[in-house]
């Protein structure tokens, strides 16, 4: 099988931390190169960083995630 370790070096869209993540890429997309995201925490702010890359290890943009289930209550009043 196809096996690559890839690092990914980005900045955090929340606090602006230089930060690299390690991830192993296996399979047909790396023959074909093609793009994936994944999303990735920041371990100081906590901030969800969407990263969009392709398997040759280029960033190609880096945003803040959605995040679901912070919905603010409505008020009762
Ligand atoms: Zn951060």
């Amino acid at each position: 099988m196809l096996s690559q370790l890839l690092c990914l070096k980005y900045t955090c869209t929340g606090c602006g931390d230089p930060l690299d993540a390690m991830l192993q890429a296996e399979g047909q997309g790396i023959a074909e190169n093609s793009g994936a995201a994944i999303n990735m925490p920041c371990p100081c702010c906590g901030v969800k960083n969407q990263i969009v890359f392709t398997t040759d290890g280029e960033i190609h943009s880096v945003w803040r995630a959605r995040e679901y289930g912070r919905i603010p209550e409505p008020s009762v009043n």
